[in-house]
């Protein structure tokens, strides 16, 4: 019998048949999903045999919520995450400048999900890195907080004006504020950054992760930065975690050179949001890019595992893209869930069909321009298939 994901004080309790929510996506949600879903399903059964299943049940978001109920992100929707506590869901559109805001920002908002966790690591796709194999870190981002918390004022509106009056009577000079200035204001509290630091080292123990770095620009914001990184070593100090790990930290153009020239001395990054925005992208592209970079979106009990791609609308339901970012996640989520033999399942399976050199559009163009021959190029929907057919 299909059962939901229970909580117990800080321990997830997860029958054999859990419900999970899922979120199609936008785009190419149509296409990667239901390869997501394939993938998992039998890389839970090939793990498992009959005794662990999942019973999947879709939730509406984006335009196929707007579709179907008028509404971008159905309250039921939001609902449904809160009582089945783990949820995946695919891309969903994000229009610039103008129209509704963000959905996926809304749900990590709304869901209190305050770290954004993405692993980063080499399956076999082609690489801008000589050593690609040597790139093996989880960035934990804070979600909630700093410039993406949204709180910016148009240039010359009402608010940007009363903010710049206040700022003047502060003390700030003309110098450094014009009168016309557009506002963002960029808030970094004590308790949200203990709280995503304490997430990540004790991410850092369950999974023998040894070296955490703090990656802020605090020499610069010494208020807002400066103090992540010193609440960061705050949390470190605390019995649970004092001298078990390695915390050190780096300013962050300067993370940004390291993570390529000494990309084996990290481990695991943790950030407030727009550096870790930045740094995750980069790091995605020294594996193969976006395609093939899972993530998370995790509260204290509740987590929604994302692709961390867009919905890349002009491939949209034509079998094409990569949906190893999916799948990727997916497998997170299982590991989430205390399966992590069916995670292994996948991993081993990606980095088998990839070293055939069959894959998607990308990463054959990818294999090409490295001057490799012998590749065979799969839809969407025929990479699934070799995946769930590679699982040893
Ligand atoms: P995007 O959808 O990620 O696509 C940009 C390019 O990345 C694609 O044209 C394609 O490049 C490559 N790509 C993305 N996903 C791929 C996949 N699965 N397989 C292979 N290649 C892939 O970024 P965007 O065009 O900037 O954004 C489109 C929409 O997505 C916007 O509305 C944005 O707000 C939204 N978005 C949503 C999320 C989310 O839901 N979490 C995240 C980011 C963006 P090539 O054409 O070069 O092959």
């Amino acid at each position: 019998m299909p059962e939901r994901i229970q909580t117990d004080q800080d321990r997830l309790k997860v029958p054999d048949h859990p419900i999970i929510p899922f979120i199609e996506g936008d785009g190419i949600g149509v296409d990667i999903t239901p390869a997501m879903i394939k993938v998992v399903n039998a890389a839970v059964e090939h793990t498992y045999g009959k005794k662990r299943k999942i019973e999947w049940k879709e939730i509406l978001a984006g335009e196929k919520a707007h579709r179907q109920t008028g509404e971008y992100l159905p309250e039921a929707s939001l609902e449904t995450l809160r009582e089945h506590v783990v949820g995946i869901k695919g891309p969903l559109t994000t229009p610039v400048g103008g129209g509704i805001r963000s959905l996926n920002v809304t749900i990590r908002q709304v869901l209190d999900l305050y770290s954004c966790v993405r692993p980063v690591r080499w399956y076999g796709s082609a690489s801008p890195l000589k050593h690609p194999e040597k790139l093996d870190v989880v960035i934990f981002r804070e979600n909630t907080e700093d410039v993406y918390a949204g709180v910016e004022y148009e240039s010359s509106s009402a608010e940007a004006k009363k903010i710049i009056s206040l700022l003047l009577d502060l003390g700030v000079g003309t110098d450094k504020i014009s009168a016309d200035a557009a506002v963002g204001i960029k808030p970094i509290s004590p308790g949200r950054t203990k709280r995503h630091v304490r997430k990540a080292l004790r991410w850092a123990l369950e999974k023998d992760r040894k070296t955490v770095t703090l990656m802020h620009k605090g020499n610069i914001m010494k208020f807002t930065e400066g103090a992540f990184m010193r609440w960061g070593y705050q949390v470190a100090e605390e019995p649970e975690f004092k001298g078990k790990l390695n915390v050190n930290d780096r300013i962050a153009d300067n993370m940004f050179q390291q993570l390529l020239t000494r990309t084996d001395e990290y481990d695991m990054i943790v950030a407030p949001n727009l550096n870790g925005d930045y740094i995750s992208d980069a790091a995605a592209g020294g594996v193969g890019g976006l395609g093939m970079a899972p993530g998370a979106n995790i509260g204290d009990h509740l987590a929604v595992f994302e692709a961390t791609h867009g919905t890349a609308p002009k491939y949209a339901g034509r079998d094409q893209v990569n949906p190893s970012s999916l799948i990727l996640s997916a497998a997170m989520l299982l590991e989430y869930l205390g399966w992590p033999e069916a995670a292994k399942t996948i991993h081993r399976s990606l980095e088998t069909t990839l070293s055939r050199r069959t894959g998607t559009y990308d990463l054959v163009r990818g294999w090409r321009n490295e001057g490799e021959s012998n590749l065979t190029e799969l839809k969407c929907s025929e990479f699934a298939e070799a995946l769930m057919e590679n699982m040893q």
